[in-house]
């Protein structure tokens, strides 16, 4: 089949969030399984042109009251394809914001433009995918468009599928991707389970599934990373998680050896539980872990209340908890390997990648029970079974319901007593969860299989 994914993000060129990394990651795993698979991007000045291969000017189509130059590359072995409007939509020095900034234009509109100047280029340069992938809202209006102005000229193809990443944004122009798509998902089974009853999605809740992302094996592979002091697999985890956990502790400034250490790598973010987390922090300290914090944070106020927190945490238990704030990729490498632990506990998850990872790295989850974290993390006390029935694999991890304290402390202090009286079942945990496959083997097969449906619908 011939794929075209319509998207504002694309790892590692243009990336706010998973997004970009999902489109780049299903995009390689269906093209590597025989089919063939471009990329219509809009083409911003921030673009990261290192990582483009034979960038170079195709062609130019007049639409949109203004001429678009046409530019192409490949990005991770992908082709992509560059819009640039002459009216400079693009070239504002961001991705998203715009709404922000003092320029009279909104993400909504720049977005708007680009779905609809994405469809233009596909059919001004002959194109005929099979299917044309969309992203989110910002692309929501491709679907709409594409009804509205030309399936009426008897085109069979292309079909539309669209994808929801975060339900949070944009409903109206997921409402009309989600009324004019053949089908359309969500990143994961409980996700969709989760927002299948919304208004704008009800309606239409039959052609609509979840499929669980994946991570990337190769940007993730402890066994080939080189922000890590050893390579290690699950045979000689715990020799290399050893290694890693004392770079960890040099790196940051952690003191004690021979206690558990609790790790977090994330946006400081309502959505994900920054509350639980706090309290969780607490928590650990108490038991005697240390802990170590990779966040992001964007509001100031949120950032604020770190600091606060970070000087209380400092004067009670002086060098057991480290708070770093940054966006720190290596960094974030060597905690996955170097922590015994980490937590997600977000108040919603569509997916989640962080989980993932860890397990990959060898890091017991403890997570919410909720979207994509309810999909790959399985209590080792509670879900034998559904673990074995849904994923046909052991539980995996520490997980806990609802969204105050108590619970947050009811996964955390399993897990935490598991470490300190039974070493060897943790030991094994870790080793177990390393083991498990969440690459996009099994996802980029369900995508295909979507596809062949999509072709087939009238
Ligand atoms: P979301 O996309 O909602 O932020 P995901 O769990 O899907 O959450 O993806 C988060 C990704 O971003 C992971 O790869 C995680 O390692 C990374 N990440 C998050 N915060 C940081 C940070 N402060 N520094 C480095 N990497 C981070």
């Amino acid at each position: 089949q011939h794929i075209c994914h319509v998207a504002v993000e694309m790892a590692p060129i243009a990336k706010v969030g998973g997004l970009g990394d999902v489109v780049t990651s299903i995009g390689r795993a269906v093209q590597d399984m025989g089919h063939q698979v471009e990329v219509v991007l809009p083409k911003y000045d921030t673009i990261n042109y290192d990582e483009i291969q034979g960038f170079h000017e195709i062609e130019s189509f007049e639409w949109g009251g203004c001429t678009n130059r046409v530019f192409t590359g490949i990005v991770e072995n992908v082709v992509v394809n560059f819009i640039d409007p002459s009216n400079g939509m693009f070239s504002i020095g961001m991705i998203y914001g715009a709404d922000y900034e003092p320029i009279p234009m909104m993400d909504s509109e720049r977005f708007g433009f680009f779905s609809k100047a994405a469809l233009e280029f596909l059919l001004q340069s002959g194109r005929q995918p099979d299917i044309v992938h969309c992203h989110d809202w910002s692309t929501g209006l491709t679907a709409k468009s594409y009804w509205d102005d030309y399936h009426n000229f008897g085109l069979s193809t292309p079909k539309i599928v669209f994808t929801i990443h975060n339900f949070g944004y944009g409903e109206a122009e997921i409402g009309a991707a989600a009324m004019f798509s053949q089908k359309f998902t969500t990143v994961s089974p409980s996700y969709a389970d989760e927002i299948r009853h919304e208004h704008c999605i009800a309606p239409y809740s039959d052609k609509f599934v979840g499929i669980l992302n994946g991570i990337d094996p190769a940007m993730w592979d402890p066994m080939d990373d080189e922000f890590l002091p050893i390579p290690y697999s699950e045979d000689n985890a715990a020799e290399g998680k050893a290694r890693a956990k004392a770079a960890l502790r040099e790196r940051v400034g952690l003191r004690n050896d021979d206690v558990p250490v609790v790790g977090i790598v994330s946006r400081l973010t309502q959505q994900k539980g920054v509350h639980l987390m706090e309290h969780a922090i607490w928590t650990a300290l108490e038991r005697g872990c240390q802990c170590v914090v990779l966040g992001s944070a964007f509001d100031p106020e949120m950032q604020r209340h770190w600091d606060q927190l970070e000087l209380s945490l400092r004067h009670q238990y002086h060098d057991a908890a480290k708070l770093i704030f940054a966006y720190d990729e290596p960094l974030s490498h060597l905690i996955y390997a170097g922590c015994d632990m980490i937590l997600v506990p977000s108040m919603f998850e569509p997916c989640g990648l962080t989980q993932m990872i860890a397990m990959r790295y060898g890091a017991v989850p403890v997570v919410r029970q909720t979207g994509g974290l309810r999909d790959t993390v399985f209590d080792v006390d509670h879900d034998r079974e559904r673990a074995d029935r849904e994923k046909g694999i052991e539980p995996n991890g520490f997980t806990f319901e609802g969204m105050d304290t108590p619970g947050m402390d009811y996964a955390l202090n399993r897990a935490i007593d598991c470490w300190y009286s039974d070493r060897e079942f943790f030991h094994q945990l870790q080793s177990r969860v390393m083991a498990q496959d969440w690459s996009w083997n099994e996802p980029a097969l369900e995508y295909l299989d979507l596809y062949y449906a999509a072709k087939n619908m009238k």
